[in-house]
This record gives structure tokens, C-alpha cells and sequence, in this order.
């Protein structure tokens, strides 16, 4: 028997630029031939989730929009086209709902690259509703047995530290500076980074992120509202005060994209992933060319990134704290990502 599907659901809608969501009922969306429909239990809060709310990117925003890019649960439908994956199958909706398939970034496995990509909670509804739908070929499946909720997070937040840990070239043993380590993709790096052997010197702000930071194996902590002279509480932090091997930014304010390059480590790199209204990455050439820094930008993954990143917490490798609210909450949770105090991420559960 296939499972029955509702005519109305309930969801979280931006109707307007900077928002509130709107907690109401609206159709279940059926999919096209090469879709399918994902029933979500359990949905993680981006702070990109917030930025688009917001409008504060450069990027036309689909409105009325359902948010969310994070959604575990299960397949309840399918259209005729949709292959490898079956109706009560466990699956997740990324940020990249789909792709072209067909244009050279796809063909080479750089499909967040594509130009017609697709992006669930942006230009596309995405996960803040109860029934939400994804390219067949782009949902990632979840392993039987792994919990949907914990597993939520890992479907943006995990995939795209682990990518930007891969890009940034470090290498076990090596250490790597986590701006923002405190947050939903900070907390999830500091796994990874710590399951890819690295070493890791946490920087963010106050006692709560400073307690989860070191429990979940930071060496050192840097707490950047507090150092008089970040560049040199970072740098004395590293083996023999030489600067980190990488510098993960991962935070939403500026300053940091015009610091890192000071303290990473000659040879070493830095990677932009974190993405601050009208910010901008600032080095000073001098120091950039002779310390021969490469600085280099970190997009979500591609499937097989989805794939590696969803095995590594299949495995048990990865525990980063979460806390689960009902989907009626979305709008606090928003208030506390604003300012910042969030220690990891916020999962939402959908009603059933
Ligand atoms: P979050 O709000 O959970 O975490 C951000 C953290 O940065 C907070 O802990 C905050 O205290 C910290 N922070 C702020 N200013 C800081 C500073 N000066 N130094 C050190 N830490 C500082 O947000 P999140 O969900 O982890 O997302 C982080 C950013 O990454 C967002 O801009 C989001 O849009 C972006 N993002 C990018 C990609 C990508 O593919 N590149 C994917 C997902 C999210
Ligand atoms: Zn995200
Ligand atoms: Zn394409």
C-alpha cells in the first residue's frame, strides 16, 4: 500500500522580504516525472536559511518561499523518471535541489556550479513543510538505522565543511583554524576535521561556545570578543607559533575574511565558505605572495560529497549537539541566530 498523502500540509512561508515565516497550511506539492516527494520529519536551521529571508544576497529569492535545506525523512512518492531511490526509502533535500546534468560543471562533478542549479529554500521551496520535493538525482540517501534528526544538520551544514575541509589541502596532523566554530557548520567542521586527523584551534565568541568547542577536541579556544590581538592569540595557539596549516571562515561578520590571511601559516590556505551580507575578502598582497597563502572560496559539496559526508556519520565519527524544537518555532529560532547565540544548530521536527 502505497503511504496516503495529504491534500494540505503545514509549513513555515516568507511571504515578504525580511520575513517573518508565517506558520499555515498550504497544498502538498506533487512531483514531476523526475522528482520525488520527501515526507520531512526532521529539518536543520541554516543561517543561510536567515540570510535569505533576509534578502541579503545578490541572488533572486523565490516568494512566497518555504525555507529549509536540511530535511530528512522519508520518500512517499515518485514521479516515472525517478531512479535509484524508492518509495519508503529514507532520503534527504540538500541546498542543491538539482542541476542541468547536461552543462560542463555537471559533466565534471561540479554541479553546485551549474548554471541552472536549483536551490531548495531559495529558489525553490524547500524543507520548512511537511512534504517537500527533490530531484531524484540529487536527494541523498540515509543509511537505514541513522537518526534523521542528528543525521539533519549533515545534509548542508556537514557536507559543506567536509568539502571545504578536502579543498583546503590540509593534511592529517596539520592544523586548522575554525572561524565561527561555534555555530551550526563551526560545530559539525570540528567533528570532521577532527575525523580527517587534523588538528583544530577554535575561534568565536563567549563561555557556552567555548565549552562545546573544547569538548568536541578543540585544542585551543580564541575567543575573538575578548583577545586584544586575535592575529597573535591565534598564532601562538599552532605548533611553533607558525600560523595554521588552513583557516576555515565559516562566520557571518566580515572582519575575520580580512584577518585569516595574517595568521595562516606560509603555504598555507584559507577558505571562504561563511557568507556575510555585502562583505568582502581583503588581504594585504605583500604578505599573501610571500607567505605564497592560497585564498579560495567552498560551495556546499557535490552528491558524492553528500555520499562521504553522510558516511563519515554513519559511522558513528560525527557528534555535534543539536536541539529540536516543533516547526512553530522557526521564528525564535531565527531571533537567537541573529544575535549570535547559538551554540551548534537547531533542528526542527515536523508535525505529523
Ligand atoms: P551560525 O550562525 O550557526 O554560526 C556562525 C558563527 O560565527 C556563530 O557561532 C558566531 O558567533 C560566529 N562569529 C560571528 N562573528 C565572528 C567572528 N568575528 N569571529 C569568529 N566567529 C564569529 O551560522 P551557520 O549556519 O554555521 O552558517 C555560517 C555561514 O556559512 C553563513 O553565512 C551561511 O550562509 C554560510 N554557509 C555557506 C555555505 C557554502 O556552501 N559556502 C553552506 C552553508 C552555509
Ligand atoms: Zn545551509
Ligand atoms: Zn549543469
Amino acid at each position: 500500500m502505497p503511504p496516503t498523502i495529504p491534500e494540505k500540509q503545514w509549513a513555515q512561508v516568507v511571504e515578504e522580504k525580511g520575513g517573518p515565516p508565517i506558520y499555515k497550511e498550504i497544498p502538498v506539492p506533487k512531483p514531476g516525472p523526475d522528482e520525488v516527494l520527501i515526507k520531512i520529519k526532521y529539518t536543520g536551521v541554516c543561517h543561510t536559511d536567515l540570510h535569505a529571508m533576509k534578502g541579503d544576497w545578490p541572488l533572486p529569492l523565490k516568494l512566497p518561499l518555504v525555507g529549509g535545506h536540511e530535511g530528512a525523512g522519508t520518500v512517499v512518492a515518485k514521479g516515472e523518471l525517478a531512479q535509484g531511490i524508492e518509495i519508503g526509502d529514507k532520503a534527504g533535500i540538500k541546498w542543491l535541489n538539482g542541476s542541468c546534468l547536461a552543462c560542463e560543471f555537471c559533466k565534471t562533478s561540479d554541479e553546485p556550479l551549474c548554471a541552472e542549479a536549483k536551490l531548495s529554500g531559495y529558489t525553490v521551496d524547500g524543507t520548512f513543510q511537511q512534504y517537500a520535493i527533490g530531484k531524484a538525482a540529487h536527494v541523498t540517501r540515509i543509511p537505514e538505522g541513522v537518526e534523521l534528526d542528528a543525521v539533519a544538520p549533515i545534509l548542508c551544514a556537514g557536507i559543506t565543511v567536509y568539502k571545504g575541509l578536502k579543498e583546503s589541502g590540509a593534511r592529517p596532523g596539520q592544523t586548522v583554524a575554525i572561524v565561527g566554530a561555534g555555530g551550526g557548520l563551526g560545530s559539525l567542521a570540528l567533528q570532521y576535521a577532527k575525523a580527517m586527523g587534523l588538528r583544530v584551534i577554535a575561534i568565536d565568541g563567549g563561555e557556552e561556545k567555548k565549552d562545546m568547542c573544547k569538548s568536541l577536541g578543540a585544542e585551543a579556544y580564541v575567543d575573538f570578543t575578548q583577545s586584544k590581538d586575535l592575529v597573535a592569540d591565534v598564532k601562538a595557539a599552532t605548533p611553533e607559533g607558525l600560523g595554521a596549516h588552513a583557516v576555515l571562515l565559516l562566520a557571518v561578520s566580515e572582519k575575520p575574511f580580512q584577518q585569516a590571511v595574517a595568521y595562516a601559516r606560509p603555504r598555507g590556505a584559507v577558505v571562504a565558505i561563511g557568507l556575510p551580507a555585502n562583505a568582502f575578502l581583503k588581504a594585504p598582497v605583500f604578505d599573501s605572495v610571500v607567505k605564497m597563502i592560497n585564498i579560495k572560496g567552498s560551495y556546499v559539496g557535490n552528491r558524492q560529497d553528500g555520499v562521504e559526508a553522510l558516511d563519515f556519520f554513519a559511522r558513528g565519527l560525527i557528534k555535534a549537539p543539536f536541539k529540536t524544537v516543533p516547526l512553530k518555532e522557526l521564528p525564535k529560532v531565527f531571533e537567537l541566530m541573529e544575535q549570535g547565540k547559538i551554540a551548534g544548530r537547531y533542528v526542527l521536527e515536523l508535525p505529523e
